[in-house]
């Protein structure tokens, strides 16, 4: 008998068979081997195994073997086409929506906790970021992948970036493209924003997290100020003259990387990072890590500005 003649049953004897066959199905059926719970964007790889797309895509940043069967998915990993399985998220919409929505539940809470930009931010250990200054980082480490992907998944596009040691000040970095190579690699192009002082690490799935809370410049105003703009004047001044008598040569290679020395601004309290020419100063004099995230630190102008005289005249006695 064929099956659309068993639907023509008086009794609809289709609807009884199809729910006592799939009455046998638990929740426990529709389980992602890698997280053990509910699958939540099923995918399914060439070899006809199924998971959480995060999942899956977690296990590809070690190795590009499926999971279960240790069948090579190079090619599945290089287009990256993640397409849902459709069937297996209807089948889990219809016989489980209490658990789905519990589920999905669970999700947003995570992305949410991920989203998050003072509590448990993730931390990349790597090198000094400076606001305002371009850091291009090659990522290649399987914690990082995920790191950026998760950045990218939340929407906050943003990390935050300590010297190798894990210092207790650093930049955050806004990503601002970021090319995903064929073999898990990228290119990520970001520019450093706020500056912050680590209140305390942590780790999430092997990469560094920290509580943080974000640095400011203090203001001052009246005689304070007037003496403050005079520094900057000179400071600035200082670091003018050292630029132009560097070669056209070395001027050139630091304009690829740092782009061409900022203008003096009108107000120097604008930013709550101070004027962008002291970063950019900083980045381009490549100084010990140690002392650039000290200066980094700092919260007053004045004594940022006096740090670069210091250097500023040793520089150009060398
Ligand atoms: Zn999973
Ligand atoms: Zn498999």
């Amino acid at each position: 008998m064929s099956r659309a003649s068993l639907c023509f049953s008086p009794v609809d004897q289709c609807a009884v068979d199809r729910s006592s066959s799939l009455g046998v199905l638990t929740v426990a059926d529709f389980e992602c081997p890698l997280c053990i719970r509910l699958f939540y964007e099923p995918v399914t790889t060439p070899c006809g195994h199924a998971f959480c797309k995060a999942c899956v895509e977690r296990s590809l940043d070690h190795t590009h073997r499926c999971p279960l069967c240790k069948q090579p998915l190079q090619e599945f990993f290089k287009n990256r086409k993640y397409s849902p399985t459709v069937l297996l998220q209807e089948i889990v919409m219809r016989l489980f929506p209490q658990q789905l929505a519990e589920r999905t539940q669970v999700h947003d809470a995570e992305l949410a906790e991920l989203s998050n930009l003072t509590k448990d931010i993730p931390i990349f250990v790597c090198t000094v970021a400076y606001p305002g200054i371009p850091c291009p980082l090659h990522v290649f480490e399987p914690r990082y992948r995920l790191m950026m992907r998760r950045c990218m998944d939340t929407g906050t596009k943003m990390f935050g970036m300590c010297t190798y040691d894990f210092a207790d000040y650093g930049c955050m970095l806004e990503i601002l493209d970021l090319d995903l190579l064929p073999d898990g690699r990228s290119y990520v192009d970001t520019v450093g924003g706020r500056r912050f002082r680590v209140i305390r690490r942590g780790q999430r799935d092997g990469y560094h997290t920290a509580d943080i809370e974000y640095l400011e410049d203090h203001k001052t105003d009246g005689a304070e100020l007037e003496m403050l703009q005079h520094l900057h004047d000179s400071v600035y001044q200082q670091a003018r003259e050292w630029y132009v008598r560097l070669n056209s040569h070395v001027r050139e290679q630091i304009g690829r990387q740092y782009g061409a020395m900022p203008d003096r601004e009108d107000d120097i309290q604008a930013s709550t990072n101070g004027p962008a020419w002291c970063w950019w100063l900083l980045s381009v004099l490549q100084l010990d890590p140690a002392y650039q995230t000290t200066v980094l630190s700092l919260t007053s102008l004045r004594e940022r500005l006096g740090h670069l005289r210091i250097v500023l005249e040793y520089f150009s006695q060398s």
